[in-house]
């Protein structure tokens, strides 16, 4: 995409493809009458009403869990080689090129994302669905866990929705699904592309709306597992729900981080900077495991932190649409007020840097990316989820201090490391909580097969989404069989 005309064209194809109009309702295999109208707004620009959509009613759940129950004992019936030829289809249908675009684009208006983030998201998708259909061929899993709601958050609304479906698909679950109320459209389009490749639709149906209808899912006692990803607030009020249950259906739950970075004075600078801005700003920040806490040896600090300041001064931050752009909106408006409060205040105690924002649009959410030199970590109380990057620097000695520091948050998700000296990341890596520690390189979440994604204490139950346990969880007995032994 070097050449000015090459652009030009993109740019063109997006329009086009942007003027489909969504009109859209639950995808439920009974009749729900109660619906309510919704707009999904673009983030970056607030006139501009992508799709509309119709909320279920949180009183009519019941009635979809009934058929998702109903639909059980067909469903499980179906063999796995079967199941999983369905996934792959549905990753074909993803990979025309034609729908690539069409998901791409949604992902674009609805989520805000920039052009190379949503080809990521899509491809992330696809390669969980290819993932856990080899994987459920291979372990034989042979009874489901039965019912599981699927609850999904806005940030990666097609990799996080498709990755939590498909996998208790794949293992013989009727699913009901729920997707975060900002990101709609594109869960809609997933699940109607899952019925082209081949589920019924009582076996996945989507129910669209906010977090009261994910509560009330939760808190029928029929269901038999939740898949959850999102705030550690909310999987910790449906933590609460399941352990108040006799029969102790299944929780995995994805939740929240506050991820550092530590960089001793042995790191590459231009390296570490490379690292900091994917990590930080890369999604609007709005990662799960986004960098936010970088911690650097006092010996190089200003030299880096002087590096990724001017590196933050090229970032592009304006409509994602633009293929120059390099950081898009938050989500919406309550999510850039808390940002803003939380960025007001640090402003009043700490010496920042910020970036200019490009756009102009009306009502957009955008929140420039900012770096803060803080003292200490006593400022960071609990996750925040945007472009907001927070520096501290430590001397040789404070090595173990600070990661204690970290550790005392309370969040174990992803943590990085930039040293050349083995024994000094060995000294980290024993020491810090995570689930996933990453050397000498950026901070990024799951790479599917590859590099599974998890957290624990407060980010989340495991397993790892994406890697071999993952499908376990999801299915109650696992079979053996004798092997035949000739006898001589
Ligand atoms: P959120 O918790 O507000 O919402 C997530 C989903 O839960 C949405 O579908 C929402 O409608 C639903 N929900 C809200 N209240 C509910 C309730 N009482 N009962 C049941 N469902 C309810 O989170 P969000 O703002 O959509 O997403 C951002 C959060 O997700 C961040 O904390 C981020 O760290 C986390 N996240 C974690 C991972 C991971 O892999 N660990 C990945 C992505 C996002």
């Amino acid at each position: 995409l070097s050449n000015e005309h090459t652009l030009a064209q993109l740019q063109a194809h997006m329009q086009s493809a942007c003027n489909i109009e969504f009109d859209i309702a639950s995808l439920t295999a009974v009749a729900v009458n109660h619906q309510s109208p919704h707009s999904v707004l673009n983030p970056s620009d607030h006139r501009d009403v992508v799709g509309q959509v119709s909320f279920i009613d949180a009183g009519s759940v019941g009635e979809v869990i009934s058929t998702s129950i109903a639909a059980q004992n067909t469903w499980q019936q179906v063999p796995a080689a079967t199941r999983a030829a369905m996934l792959r289809r549905f990753a074909d249908l993803m990979e025309e090129p034609s729908r690539m675009a069409l998901l791409m684009m949604i992902t674009v208006r609805e989520a805000g994302k920039t052009l190379p983030n949503a080809i990521a998201e899509i491809r992330e998708a696809i390669d969980f669905c290819r993932y856990y259909a080899d994987e459920t061929e291979r372990l034989n899993l042979s009874t489901p866990v039965g019912t599981v709601v699927a609850i999904s958050p806005w940030n990666f609304p097609l990799a996080i929705f498709v990755g939590e479906v498909v996998s208790a698909l794949a293992t013989g679950n009727t699913v009901v699904a729920k997707p975060a109320e900002q990101t709609s459209l594109i869960a809609h389009l997933a699940v109607s592309w899952l019925y082209e490749a081949g589920v019924p639709t009582d076996v996945l149906q989507l129910v669209l709306g906010a977090g009261d209808v994910g509560a009330a899912l939760t808190s029928d006692n029929r269901i038999n597992g939740v898949i959850f990803t999102g705030s550690t607030e909310v999987a910790k009020r449906i933590n609460s729900l399941l352990a108040a249950r006799d029969d102790n259906p299944v929780l995995i739950a994805e939740t929240g981080g506050m991820n550092a970075m530590i960089v001793d004075s042995t790191a590459l600078p231009e390296q570490v900077c490379l690292d900091v801005l994917s990590s930080a700003f890369d999604s609007a920040g709005q990662r799960c495991s986004a960098l936010r806490i970088l911690c650097i040896q006092e010996d190089i600090a200003d030299h880096v932190v002087e590096m990724i300041k001017g590196a933050m001064d090229e970032l592009v931050v304006d409509n994602p649409a633009f293929l120059a752009t390099d950081v898009g909106p938050v989500i919406d408006a309550e999510a850039q007020e808390n940002l803003l409060s939380h960025i007001n205040t640090l402003k009043q105690i700490a010496p920042y840097h910020e970036v200019a924002i490009k756009s102009d649009a009306p009502n957009a959410t955008f929140v420039a990316p900012i770096l803060f030199e803080l003292k200490d970590l006593s400022q960071l109380k609990k996750e925040v989820f945007g472009p907001v990057l927070h520096v501290v620097r430590f001397a040789a000695h404070e090595l173990n201090d600070l990661i204690d520091q970290i550790n005392k948050k309370g969040y174990a998700l992803t943590h990085g490391i930039h040293s050349r000296i083995d024994s000094t990341i060995e000294q980290i890596t024993d020491r810090i909580e995570a689930g996933n520690v990453y050397i000498n390189r950026n901070i990024v979440g799951a790479v599917v097969g590859v590099q599974p994604f998890g957290g624990h204490a407060m980010s989340g139950t495991g397993p790892k989404a994406g890697g071999p346990f993952y499908l376990q969880r999801l299915s109650r007995i696992h079979r053996w069989d004798t092997p035949v032994v000739d006898t001589p």
